[in-house]
């Protein structure tokens, strides 16, 4: 039998000790204030709710994109409050828009974001292939107690049938089970470790790409999503390349777009698109699985990222009341 040894050394949480204070009876009383439930926020350092709960850094290592912030970028996240559990709870899972806002409105309250000269960012700022990681690493700050979310498996070695616990983090009763997409061979070379981009010479210029922010993203769903409504086709090959144009940026308005996309119909050269658009498909940063070894032979086993039970399931316990009754 092979061992079980899992690389807990990457994932290990820093406590901020002058946050830790207090930090029970700051729950207690924002959970029995009952806050009412408002927008994302997007204001920077307080967020206005919930700032007293313990925060915790990120080591940015273990996050999909988490090459793509600037050296000296904290970013750190905190527990969900009963209310923002209720508030993630009311998702629809069909649709998928749905699904990316209530996401980011958990982590506009759960996450804060500082930048090496001390400047603090919003939600807005955080790589769009990071939401899904963060989102698990809140859940699993969230429900210590009883966070089984699994998905069944059986071992292809020794037809063992098992669990794997959808894990960001090694937990009590589960080892770290994610595995990110690595950064393709090929773009390795253009990789700029100063801006965090790939600088790529395509036709006459050099191109700086990079995973977009949510922000922009945000702002181009929001664009998908009007298109659709005013019955205009959306041009979809613009609207895959020119975010990672604009890596360094968190938002855009609509005539930003608007000027973008008529720059991009200019584009007369069709082997400047192909490239672009190749180099950008290369570009695929998020959780690409979760793997698990096998705990009776030991063979690595895989399954795909998707939920079973839906996106809403994330902020519900593992096991429901019902269950937890039955076993008694
Ligand atoms: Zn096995």
């Amino acid at each position: 039998m092979l061992p079980l040894i899992y690389n807990n050394k990457k994932t290990q949480y820093i406590m901020e000790e002058k946050e830790k204070k207090d930090a029970l009876e700051s729950f207690i009383s924002n959970t029995t204030k009952n806050p009412p439930i408002v927008p994302p926020v997007d204001e920077g350092q307080n967020g206005g709710y919930g700032d007293s709960l313990n925060y915790i850094t990120v080591d940015l290592s273990v996050l999909p994109a988490g090459l793509f912030y600037k050296p000296g970028t904290t970013i750190m996240i905190r527990a969900a409050s009963v209310n923002e559990v209720q508030a993630y709870s009311s998702i629809d899972d069909k649709n998928y828009l749905d699904v990316t806002e209530k996401m980011n409105e958990m982590l506009s309250r759960c996450v804060k974001i500082r930048f090496h000269n001390g400047m603090i960012g919003t939600y807005k700022d955080l790589k769009d292939s990071d939401r899904l990681y963060l989102i698990f690493m809140i859940r699993e700050l969230t429900f210590q107690k009883n966070s089984n979310l699994a998905k069944d498996v059986t071992c292809g070695e020794c037809k063992h049938e098992f669990k794997i616990q959808f894990r960001s983090t090694p937990g009590k009763d589960s080892p770290k089970t994610f595995v990110n997409y690595e950064m393709d061979k090929e773009l390795e070379p253009f990789f700029n470790k100063m801006d965090r981009t790939f600088d790529i010479p395509i036709g006459d210029r050099m191109y700086k790409l990079a995973p977009p922010t949510i922000g922009i993203q945000e702002v181009f769903f929001k664009n998908i999503k009007d298109s659709v409504q005013a019955e205009k086709t959306p041009n979809v090959s613009f609207l895959k390349i020119i975010p990672f144009t604009l890596w360094d940026r968190k938002t855009i308005t609509d005539d930003g777009i608007k000027a973008k996309e008529e720059e991009f119909k200019k584009m007369d050269d069709m082997d400047t698109f192909l490239d672009l658009d190749e180099a950008v498909s290369k570009m695929l940063f998020g959780i690409k699985e979760l793997k698990m070894s096998c705990p009776v032979c030991g063979e690595e086993v895989h399954t795909d990222m998707t939920f079973p039970k839906g996106a809403s399931s994330i902020f519900k316990r593992g096991t429901s009341l019902f269950e937890r009754r039955a076993k008694k």
